[in-house]
């Protein structure tokens, strides 16, 4: 089967297929008596499930965490709750869709609180809904913690909320039957050095759980229950990865110089605390773009300011003196917040995202800022701020960081002085404006895989579409160049960190438009260094511009490609 490379390298395993069968809505209705058993038998199974977990947490983690499950526990023996349930279903509604009613009516109920804490209510109501209506239809999660062999994880597009509370210990590969190349399961394998194919076709109905798979990560091709030759030559091929992995750490420290010596900045994109150690392991020379998001996309509550302090500080201090650019909290799009739950919108990813959530969740906005502002003094912090469309969207941002860093020294808490504040381009109108943008951003950072979707109309994770999706066209390539060039009419400097900052084929285009910062997932930094240490930047400008004026993307790759032939 074939679909995607999106991640590379080989693997072996047995598959582990993550359904995430849609709960199915509008059920015919099976009679009062039918649904209302229903209803019951899949309460107390969840009640006993939920009850099971809150002694097990009590004893092996604590009695606040257990708080979670027992609150669970309430309000599934909630009769506020549990009378209009029936009431519905007597009524004539299934369970299914009873439950989604008279549960959705609270969510949005305490959803629209003030309180922090009531809101959190809503995602307790939000994942006790989940789990009632997946009880009903049979529809389980992985246990991916119970794992003991390589396991290749295969699901239709794994949601970044679930994906983020994996226990990835024995993951070995991801298989998806949807998702596009830039799409956060993507970026996340890549970040995890796990072989990954996306769109690939039929695979959930071809692969069943326990079946032997191979993965090439390279091509995109997928051999459910592989021949003794081809699982031959996948061994082959997992040894020699190793070897090159090991290659590529020891030659980890050596500078990242184009052929005519001119140094060019090379970091890692991280999400987490333990990729910031990979990502020394393989030569960063700083943090290009910390995905702080994934520090929320697990738990039942949102990170408070002192978890969120450790995580920045912890990261911060393995730095030392290298820049670590943290961007705030990007989401909205495709990724949700269990604990903050959000309306549901027509078109997400045009919708309440990024800074514009922030703007709405002062609060919650301003915690984080707090916390980065007390860990800035543990190394070279920079702050950056996603999905920025407008000047007065920046001003706002730097304003709530202002009023933080007032905050906290009236509290007497310690902040470095002098904190770089700089922002993403990843939308069109902030390209375009570049220059006006860099009098009041201290950097840049391109982010090509929204940028791309944005000029394109192109769903970054949609392969339906995927021929469409490319940042080899003209008018992305047009808009890097205007980035670059907004940036360094004012002496700022610009970076990249979408995922065309580590495309070999990008890259002598990006050289050439004088882009200062590459910053790529960490298993790619070996590769990427060796590029640029093969060009020169000179020699770029000029293949540079002519696919700036290449009448379309393929004309543009094509150039990239020739240009490379003759390196
Ligand atoms: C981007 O859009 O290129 C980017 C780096 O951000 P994310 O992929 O997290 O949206
Ligand atoms: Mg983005």
């Amino acid at each position: 089967m074939k679909g995607i490379g999106v991640s590379r390298g080989v693997c072996l395993g047995k598959a582990l297929v993550y359904s995430e069968i849609p709960v199915k809505l509008n059920r015919p209705f099976k009679g009062k008596e039918t649904e209302e058993a229903d209803f019951e038998k899949a309460r107390l199974e969840v009640l006993e499930k939920n009850q099971n977990l809150a002694r097990k947490t009590k004893r092996g983690i604590g009695r606040e965490e257990a708080a979670i499950f027992e609150a669970h526990c309430s309000i599934l023996q909630d009769e506020e709750m549990i009378v209009p349930i029936r009431g519905e279903i007597s009524l004539g509604a299934s369970a299914v869709d009873a439950v989604e009613k008279v549960m959705n009516q609270y969510m949005e109920l305490f959803a629209a609180m003030d309180s922090e804490y009531m809101k959190q209510r809503a995602s307790d109501i939000q994942d006790i809904k989940m789990q009632l209506q997946r009880q009903m239809q049979g529809i389980s999660l992985p246990d991916t913690g119970s794992l003991q062999e390589p396991t290749v994880l295969i699901g239709e597009d794994i949601p970044p909320s679930v994906t983020a509370g994996l226990d990835f210990r024995h993951i070995v590969g991801l298989v998806m039957e949807g998702g596009g190349k830039t799409s956060h399961t993507a970026i996340l394998a890549r970040t995890m050095e796990l072989p990954a194919a996306v769109g690939v076709k039929g695979i959930l109905e071809n692969v069943k759980n326990g079946m032997r798979i191979a993965l090439d990560g390279n091509s995109g091709e997928v051999f459910p229950e592989p021949e003794k030759k081809v699982t031959e030559r996948f061994r082959k091929e997992i040894e020699k990865e190793k070897q090159e992995r090991k290659r590529r750490a020891e030659r980890a420290n050596l500078p990242c110089v184009t052929k005519e010596g001119k140094r060019v900045q090379l970091f890692g994109n991280i999400g987490n605390v333990q990729d910031a150690q990979k990502a020394l392991q393989y030569g960063a020379g700083g943090i290009g773009l910390f995905r702080s998001e994934f520090l929320y996309l697990t738990g039942e509550f949102l990170p408070t300011e002192e978890q969120q302090y450790q995580a920045y500080a912890s990261v911060l201090r393995s730095m030392k003196e290298k820049p670590v650019i943290v961007r705030t909290l990007d989401i909205g799009g495709d990724k949700e917040v269990p604990a903050l739950p959000m309306k549901k919108e027509q078109n997400p990813f045009l919708g309440n995202r990024a800074i514009r959530l922030c703007r709405k969740e002062k609060e919650v906005f301003k915690t984080q800022l707090r916390a980065l502002l007390r860990a800035s003094v543990y190394g070279e912090l920079q702050i950056m701020f996603p999905m920025i469309s407008s000047v007065e969207e920046l001003r706002w941002a730097k304003g709530m960081a202002e009023e933080c860093r007032r905050e906290l020294e009236k509290e007497g808490k310690e902040v470095k002085e002098k904190i770089p504040m700089g922002m993403m381009i990843e939308i069109p109108s902030a390209a375009v404006m570049a220059e006006t943008f860099a009098k009041e951003a201290d950097f840049f950072s391109i982010g090509t895989n929204d940028l791309t979707q944005y000029t394109l109309a192109a769903d970054r994770g949609n392969e339906e579409i995927a021929d469409l999706y490319t940042y080899f066209h003209p008018a992305v390539l047009k808009l890097i160049q205007l980035a670059i060039e907004g940036a360094h009419k004012n002496g700022k400097p610009c970076g990249m960190c979408g995922e065309a900052a580590g495309d070999k084929k990008m890259i002598p285009i990006l050289l050439g438009l004088g882009l200062d910062e590459f910053s790529v997932s960490p298993g790619g930094i070996g590769e990427v260094k060796e590029w640029i240490g093969r060009l020169s930047a000179r020699e770029c400008r000029e293949i540079a511009l002519e696919a700036i004026k290449a009448e379309s993307a393929e004309k543009a790759e094509q150039l990239a490609e020739i240009f490379w032939e003759k390196q």
